[in-house]
């Protein structure tokens, strides 16, 4: 076979695996609909901030070991294909499976037009019942062939984080795997000996339950985010109250485990937010109440509300006030910037007339198609901080901590400080600086 293995989607989570997979001895074709990322990747260029991503994704190139295309029809020299296309949320918050029926349809087509056996794996996050229901049956339509005889599924979530999705492609806490039977577990596993040598901790299940497991994880996580920023509320309304003090003493508790716990701005990104509101969405289509994750969400959209106040209580009204952003992605070290808490303080911030000026070390572009020229670009941290009323840490990129005393001072108008990631320790400044903190009474 030409190729070990196929993916459909080279965005974040198809192209990190693709350039991991075609790094450790495996032959690899990449089919993605977007013509512009094909071209960029086909000169070894990366459509995407990832660490790393650069130097393997010209190797991979270079060697001949990654093959990109918008033809379907090479999906004919592979017989496991990986489904790495978007989920996107629907107005109601349940997914929207376009992008999958639109994939599957196309595999399908291959399917029906080669007399073997095809494994497919589905890699985007669907909510239990999708690879049955929706994903087989829209293959056995499209090829009239039959599952299990002509093709298997299997459900095979993937949790990397942005920022470090090639390190957790390479080094995964575990791979779950969801099949409905052996011989497609059998298949799995063999790529992944091929791929890992001696594979991660292996949860195997059925498809249901990788499925699930898939929105379990994130929603878990949400839900710890929540729950520090709801006791970052409480403990900014009693004088010398310290959330960070509060996280530091749960985070040894074995139990709880000390990742997930900082306080902040709360959780955006194009994970978090979509999964927990299809789990809800979900969970009501099977009559199961979930106020809990209810709950999380109503924390998470008001949360940037926290930073907003904590601003007028300090400047009074901010018409015509110079307000200074550090940081617009959703987390450091990407570039992506959906559903970033930065767009929500930064629309609040115009919509109250205030000039905002704005730095991020490499989200700006992204940040420029949404606001245009209703806001000011800047290249480093001290030039977004001159003349400023007030400076609002939204990111908290490991760069920011070098500022110190002298920067604020010299450079702000009003040397005030409000970090909304708890990035600097509150004694990193000292008078005439001002600073305030999320979850700091
Ligand atoms: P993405 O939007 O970055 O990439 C999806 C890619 O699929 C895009 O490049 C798009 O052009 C392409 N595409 C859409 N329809 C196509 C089609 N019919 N044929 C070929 N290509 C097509 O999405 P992502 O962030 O990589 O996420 C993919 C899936 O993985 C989602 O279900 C997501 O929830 C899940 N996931 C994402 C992450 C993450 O950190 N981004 C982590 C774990 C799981």
């Amino acid at each position: 076979m030409e190729y070990d293995v196929g993916f459909v989607g080279l965005g974040y989570v198809g192209l990190s695996t693709a350039v991991c997979f075609s790094n450790r001895r495996m032959k690899v074709l990449g089919i993605e609909i977007d013509t512009n990322k094909i071209s960029q990747i086909r000169k070894a260029k990366t459509p995407i901030h990832e660490k790393d991503m650069s130097e393997l994704l010209k190797k991979a190139i270079d060697k001949n070991n990654l093959v990109v295309s918008s033809d379907y029809n090479e999906l004919q020299k592979t017989r496991i294909i990986f489904l790495t296309v978007g989920t996107p949320s629907n107005k109601n918050g349940s997914i929207d499976v376009r992008y999958i029926r639109q994939a599957t349809k196309e595999i399908a087509k291959i399917i029906k037009s080669i007399d073997e056996y095809f494994l497919i794996v589905v890699k985007s996050t669907v909510v239990p019942g999708t690879s049955n229901n929706i994903i087989k049956k829209d293959l056995e339509k499209y090829s009239n062939k039959k599952l299990g005889k002509h093709f298997g599924i299997i459900a095979n979530p993937e949790f990397l984080q942005e920022g470090k999705a090639i390190h957790d492609t390479f080094y995964p806490d575990r791979l779950v795997i969801g099949a409905d039977s052996k011989n497609e577990l059998t298949m799995i596993k063999n790529l992944y000996k091929k791929f890992y040598r001696q594979l991660p901790p292996v949860i195997e299940t059925s498809l249901v339950n990788a499925e699930l497991i898939k929105y379990s994880n994130n929603s878990f996580l949400a839900t710890k985010i929540s729950f520090m920023n709801y006791i970052a509320r409480i403990a900014e309304e009693i004088p010398g109250a310290d959330v960070n003090d509060i996280k530091n003493a749960l985070g040894l508790d074995k139990r709880i485990s000390d990742s997930f716990l900082n306080a902040g701005l709360g959780f955006g990104g194009s994970c978090f937010p979509k999964d927990v509101r299809a789990l809800i969405a979900f969970s009501e289509s099977v009559r199961v109440e979930s106020d809990i994750l209810k709950s999380v969400m109503r924390i998470n959209n008001t949360q940037f509300l926290q930073i907003i106040s904590l601003l007028r209580n300090k400047l009074g009204t901010i018409n015509n006030k110079k307000i200074s952003i550090l940081g617009l992605s959703f987390k450091p070290n990407t570039d992506d910037i959906r559903e970033a808490t930065s767009i929500k303080i930064i629309e609040k911030l115009l919509k109250h007339g205030a000039r905002v000026t704005v730095y991020d070390p490499i989200a700006i572009p992204n940040i420029k198609q949404i606001f245009g020229t209703s806001i000011k670009y800047t290249k480093n941290a001290r030039s977004c901080l001159k003349s400023s009323e007030c400076c609002l840490l939204v990111t908290e990129w490991e760069e920011f901590k070098k500022l110190n005393n002298d920067d604020i001072t010299k450079l702000m108008k009003n040397p005030l400080i409000i970090d909304g990631r708890r990035l600097f320790s509150k004694n990193h400044f000292k008078k005439p600086v001002e600073y305030y903190a999320i979850g700091l009474g």
